[in-house]
């Protein structure tokens, strides 16, 4: 058997985990086995492209070499993956996430290129046209993955502002840009020879024009959103993978780019049904989304509470909903959470847990950070699941959670994050808000929620503040 066959065979089985991989990770209680079997379908495909180039070496000149340069791309990736791995926060997750789909974009704008330098081997010209087609199409998607991601990252990261960028006329600014690139594509196809500068420039000005729409998508999108653009740029970096797969003959890659590509563009879709967005309108980089206005209302006075009073007012509840947000994971409180909801329970108060779709940074973000402090899944409810039951909830311990509970997305239209759904807290008899001040959450908006007369601020690290809670309980 030739290692064409052999790695055709590997490549399979490759494609088959990822498929399994992807099924495991779509519920909690098998997300463990989903990531194992990823895990396996990399490494097989892994020492399947690494066997099949160290054998198809014996056809050039400089074997060692080319061996050499391979295994230490492999051993350096590998080194700076385990490293950035081990070192993560759980709160620098999604920006470490966007960073990676740039690396995916900046590859398919390199293989792009590499495939435009070496020139088609195809002896038809309809097979020539399609080679230059998958070169222009490859750059393309992966130039604007490669600076999106970056805008994402830096946004994520609290290095960019998360306010939507507003240029004048940003709308046309997209659509002229993506006419432009068919203009080109078309004129770089049907080129006699590219091997000239002619065809050079284009495919220059073609990447530069990707590269300025990628930061111009993402740029333009505000905080609120953001959940969408991280599910999208994912979906974007699985298409640039596919495309680089056409261009190197590579089946795997582009099954593997198809399913990345696919199950992202449907992670946008149900994260947009649960912001209530249009999902053109997001993917198009915020297009008719206008600017917010300045939130310069005056709320009044809000309420303070302290820890020992807290613990007065859980033990005397009947019913308990934590909604935990970005703040829990920040403070990594889950473990006190944990703590306070077994000995709640134990003095027999109901207590369960509301997830919004998008709290925290990452889609699943709190349910991960749950799962971690080993609460029973069966006490952890959507947003739909809990939203009617809060009538008839006693106190709401709302942990670092902001965006997601604040109910000027519901009555405020000209609020930047109008029409999202979010937890009803303020329906509660009582509500206490963990947080360290009254800054706004990640869309920027103020939070009438702090401000209601059942509503009692309890400021401080969230983690702290949650033991001192499971002390005084304790007394
Ligand atoms: P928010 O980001 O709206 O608010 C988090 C709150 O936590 C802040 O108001 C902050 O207030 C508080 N906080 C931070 N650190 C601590 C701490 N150590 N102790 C106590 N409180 C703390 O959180 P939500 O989860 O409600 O909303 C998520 C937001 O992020 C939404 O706007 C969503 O669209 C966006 N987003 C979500 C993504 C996803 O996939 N889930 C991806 C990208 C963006 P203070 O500073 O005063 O303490």
């Amino acid at each position: 058997m030739d290692i064409f066959s052999i790695t055709g065979a590997a490549y399979l089985v490759a494609a088959l985990l990822f498929i399994l991989s992807l099924a495991g990770l779509s519920r909690h209680e098998s997300a463990k086995s989903g990531l194992t079997y990823g895990m396996v379908g990399m490494a097989v495909a892994l020492v399947a492209t690494i066997a099949t180039v160290i054998d198809v070496s014996e056809y050039v000149d400089d074997r060692g070499l080319v061996i050499a340069l391979m295994l230490a791309a492999v051993a350096i990736g590998a080194v700076i993956g385990l490293w950035r791995a081990r070192i993560v926060e759980m709160t620098g997750m999604p920006e470490l996430i966007a960073l990676l789909h740039s690396f995916v974009g900046l590859a398919a704008v390199a293989i792009g290129w590499n495939g435009h330098i070496l020139g088609s081997h195809e002896g038809m010209p309809s097979l020539v046209n399609i080679h230059e087609a998958e070169v222009a199409i490859g750059i393309f998607i992966g130039a604007v993955t490669f600076t999106g991601s970056i805008v994402a990252n830096l946004k994520l990261s609290a290095k960019m502002k998360s306010a939507p960028l507003m240029l004048p006329g940003k709308n046309l600014i997209n659509i002229g840009s993506l006419v432009l690139f068919a203009v080109l594509t078309a004129v770089y196809v049907s080129l006699d020879t590219h091997d000239n500068a002619t065809a050079d420039v284009l495919l220059g000005v073609l990447t530069l024009l990707a590269l300025a729409l990628g930061w111009h998508l993402v740029a333009s999108i505000g905080g609120g959103d953001m959940p969408v653009v991280v599910s999208m740029l994912n979906s974007y970096s699985g298409w640039a993978a596919a495309a680089s797969g056409f261009l190197l003959g590579n089946d795997l890659l582009i099954v593997t780019g198809a399913l990345v590509g696919s199950s992202g563009a449907y992670l946008s879709y149900i994260m947009c049904k649960a912001m209530n967005r249009s999902f053109i309108s997001v993917i198009a980089g915020g297009f008719g989304i206008e600017a917010p206005s300045g939130d310069d209302k005056d709320y009044g006075e809000h309420r303070e509470i302290q820890a020992d009073a807290a613990a007065e007012l859980l033990a005397g509840a009947k019913s308990v909903v934590i909604t935990p947000g970005y703040g829990m994971a920040v403070a990594q409180a889950q473990y006190p959470v944990a703590d306070l909801t077994a000995k709640l329970r134990a003095r027999g108060v109901e207590v369960r847990f509301g997830i919004h779709p998008v709290a925290g940074r990452l889609p699943g973000h709190m349910n991960v950070l749950l799962a971690e402090a080993k609460l029973p899944y069966d006490i952890v409810l959507e947003m739909d699941e809990i939203n009617d039951d809060f009538p008839e909830t006693d106190v709401v311990l709302v942990i670092g959670a902001n965006d997601t509970v604040n109910p000027a997305a519901s009555e405020d239209p000209s609020s930047p994050i109008a029409g999202m759904p979010v937890l009803e807290v303020w329906n509660a008899r009582d509500v206490i808000v963990f947080k360290r001040s009254m800054a706004a959450g990640y869309a920027g908006v103020q939070n009438p929620l702090f401000f209601r007369e059942n509503t009692q601020m309890l400021f401080g690290d969230a983690k702290d503040k949650v033991e001192e809670i499971v002390r005084h309980l304790d007394d």
